[in-house]
This record gives C-alpha cells, structure tokens and sequence, in this order.
C-alpha cells in the first residue's frame, strides 16, 4: 500500500464532519473547531472553579443549605431538588419566599459529590509501553503488515508514534501499530 493512501478518518468532535487526521492526536477537523472545543474546556473549567468556590464557602457544621449550595456540592438541579423536596424524600424548611434550605446531610446519603473542578486539564493518558515484549521491531511491522520498512518510518514520524532504541533494534509499541493499521488489508 503506497504511503500517500494511508490515511485515518476521523469525524470532529465539534461539527461531526469527516476528516483525515494528520496525527493520532488530532480530534477536530479545522482549527476554528478546535478553538471551540478549547473554548468550552476552559468554560466548562472556569464553572467548575465557581461552584468549588461556593463549596467552599458553605459553613462545615451547618446541616441546612441553599439550593444554590446543593448545585454546587451535588451537581443536582434546581427542579430535581423541588421534585425530592416535594415527594418528602429530603427534609427542608423554609425561611420565606424563594429561602428554601435542604439538609445536606441528607443529601450526602443520597448523592456522591460532584467531582471537582481540575485546575490542569489532564494530559491524555499515554498507555502504551515500550518494554520490548510489548513492542515489536520495524521488520516485524513491515513483515506482519507486507510494508517496505521505508513506509512503516514515515508512518511513525507521521502520526508521531513513540519508538525506543535498543542496540540495531527499533521497537514500537505493538497497541499504536495495530490501532494504526487497523482495518488495513494484511
Ligand atoms: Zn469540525
């Protein structure tokens, strides 16, 4: 298979069109989406953030709290709560119009807390290993996939797949070539 064929469609995780990926890291089809995509990881962030804020600020003994303040623990809504509130199912009371408090600590038996907001976006998890019993060599890969050993580098360079020395031997994770041929005609 000539090396120019090789490709990897992928559909944007923003606009849901079709591309070709230039590398395996690549998730969206143009710049513009993934600006966007960035843009709302750093919403999504910055709303995190607030509502760890509020958490923050609600009183450690105080049982009785805001709705606000159980959005911002629970990660449950406005009309979820009314709805537990008025089957009975969390106590409440109510301090005049729109002062509804719910206790929290009946709410903690009934729901984990809503994850916190990460300050670092998390790095993708690199799960591949480059321990010789885990890889295989360029000929392996050229043999195993009917490449010139030419294609598999280009490949590797291509789509920026690790690869470790050792002595004349080039070893490349055996999970990253077979996602990468994968579906390819052997
Ligand atoms: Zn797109």
């Amino acid at each position: 298979m000539p090396a120019a064929k090789f490709e990897i469609k992928r559909k944007c995780q923003v606009c849901g069109q079709e591309f070709i990926a230039k590398t395996i890291e690549s998730w969206y089809c143009s710049k513009r989406c993934s600006n966007i995509a960035y843009k709302r990881r750093k919403d999504e962030e910055k709303r995190n953030q607030r509502l760890d804020e509020i958490v923050k600020s609600i009183p450690k003994h105080q049982d009785y709290i805001k709705v606000s303040e159980a959005y911002a623990m629970f990660g449950i809504s406005k009309d979820t709560l009314y709805r537990l509130i008025h089957k009975g199912t969390i106590s409440h009371i109510n301090l005049g119009t729109n002062q509804i408090r719910v206790s929290k600590e009946e709410l903690l038996k009934l729901y984990p807390l809503r994850k916190k907001a990460l300050t670092k976006p998390k790095p993708v998890a690199k799960l591949y290993s480059l321990e010789p019993k885990d890889c295989y060599t360029i000929g392996e890969i050229s043999k195993k996939f009917h490449l010139e050993d030419s294609t598999v580098y280009l490949h590797i360079r291509k789509y920026s797949i690790p690869t470790r020395q050792i002595g004349n031997f080039v070893y490349v994770p055996k999970k990253e070539i077979d996602n990468l041929y994968k579906g390819m005609k052997q």
